[in-house]
């Protein structure tokens, strides 16, 4: 089958042929039909010095798709050829004690998958069949296929209830703007989203955010955008160390923080006055299993549509373009299709 394998440490993927997975006993085996690509296989494109440390090469990458299971392992039970899917890529050992408790997003033996075990950037893909999510009929397929990336979205947007509360997102990335629609869709009574990139502040724009700030002007400033104390909740969704600084100066006393941004330089931090202020943060990694995936279900069935951040699709074979298009920053959501479109 055709596959896109990271090699080993230093930039580039291969767009190659290798041998289809074989589902283990308790596996599904899935036809991919499109993928997402996201930050983390960018990273492993460039083989930053996280993805080297991380990717267990040879590797077939990546983790947000959709696609049709075409087999089962004989363990597997109440999974059917045909069903649409997607999976949790966050592949959890079920043993450890926050395993055994329910609490899956907290597992610390976690493999990712397209990191540490094969991934879906290729025309199959083996999956255990407890990660496994079955679509509800009616999802768009592009909107399938990032499922991941939006769980990401809800878990932070659901991290504190919103209802009634000023929301300040700090980064408008495809992450960032399903977030603030999430907020919005939620109740919040001011949604206001930041970032530095013009493409982005628009994208907030399409998410519904009532104000959309430009970092790049200066600090946030609640007094000037009429709140009469900061924010009450924030969601740190940038990664930027200036941005996590900007979003705990801007929120009111007792405000709360989901942060998701992955930070690479360390965050200059005044701890005095985050004491001071009683604020709370909150750190978010993945999706709650499968928590998170009811809630972006129902929000799909209330009407919500994240589709506004898919900006661009390729075919698998031109990855370069699609891995381009999402690295350049002009581009929100970007699809792979490892079928034709009809
Ligand atoms: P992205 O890189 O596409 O978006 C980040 C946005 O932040 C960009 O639009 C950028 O212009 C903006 N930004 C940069 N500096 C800023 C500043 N000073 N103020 C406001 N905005 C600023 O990323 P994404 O795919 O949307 O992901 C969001 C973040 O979440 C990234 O840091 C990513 O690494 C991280 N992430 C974390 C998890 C997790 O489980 N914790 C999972 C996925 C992604
Ligand atoms: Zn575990």
């Amino acid at each position: 089958m055709k596959a896109l394998v990271k090699r080993g440490p230093g930039e580039g993927i291969d767009y190659t042929d290798v041998p289809a997975p074989e589902p283990g006993r308790h596996d599904v085996l899935v036809r991919v039909l499109r993928t997402g690509i996201c930050g983390t296989d960018l990273h492993i494109l460039k083989g930053t010095p996280w993805a080297t440390r991380t990717v267990t090469a040879p590797r077939v990458i990546g983790h947000e798709f959709v696609g049709e299971i075409v087999a089962a392992g004989a363990g597997v039970g109440g999974l059917l050829p045909g069903q649409l899917v997607s999976a949790e890529g966050h592949v959890t050992c079920d043993t450890c004690a926050n395993c055994r408790a329910g609490r899956q997003h907290l597992c610390d033996v976690v493999q990712g998958l397209g990191v540490q075990r094969d991934g879906a950037f290729a025309e199959y893909v083996a999956v255990p069949a407890r990660s496994v999510w079955v679509h509800r009929p009616g999802v768009p397929l592009d909107v399938a296929a990032m499922f991941d990336a939006f769980g990401n979205a809800v878990h932070v947007a659901d991290t504190f209830p919103v209802r009634d509360r000023t929301v300040l997102v700090t980064g408008a990335g495809p992450i960032g703007a399903m977030a603030a629609a999430v907020a919005r869709h939620r109740g919040a009574c001011l949604v206001a989203v930041s970032d530095v990139s013009p493409f982005r502040l628009d994208l907030a724009h399409r998410a519904g955010a009532d104000l959309v700030i430009d970092a790049g002007e200066g600090t946030v400033d609640p007094a000037a955008l009429g709140l009469e104390q900061g924010f009450d909740i924030g969601f740190e969704m940038s990664g930027n160390p200036s941005a996590l600084s900007d979003l705990i100066g801007a929120m009111a006393h007792g405000g709360r923080i989901a942060a998701l941004g992955l930070p690479d330089e360390d965050v200059p931090t005044d701890w005095a006055d985050i004491s001071l202020r009683m604020l709370t943060i909150q750190g978010i990694s993945g999706r709650r299993v499968f928590d998170t995936w009811y809630a972006m279900a129902d929000l799909l069935d209330q009407g919500m549509d994240p589709s506004f951040v898919i900006t661009d699709h390729f075919p698998a074979e031109d990855y370069e373009k699609a891995f381009a298009t999402a690295a350049e920053g002009h581009a929100g959501k970007v699809i792979l299709d490892w079928v034709p479109r009809d």
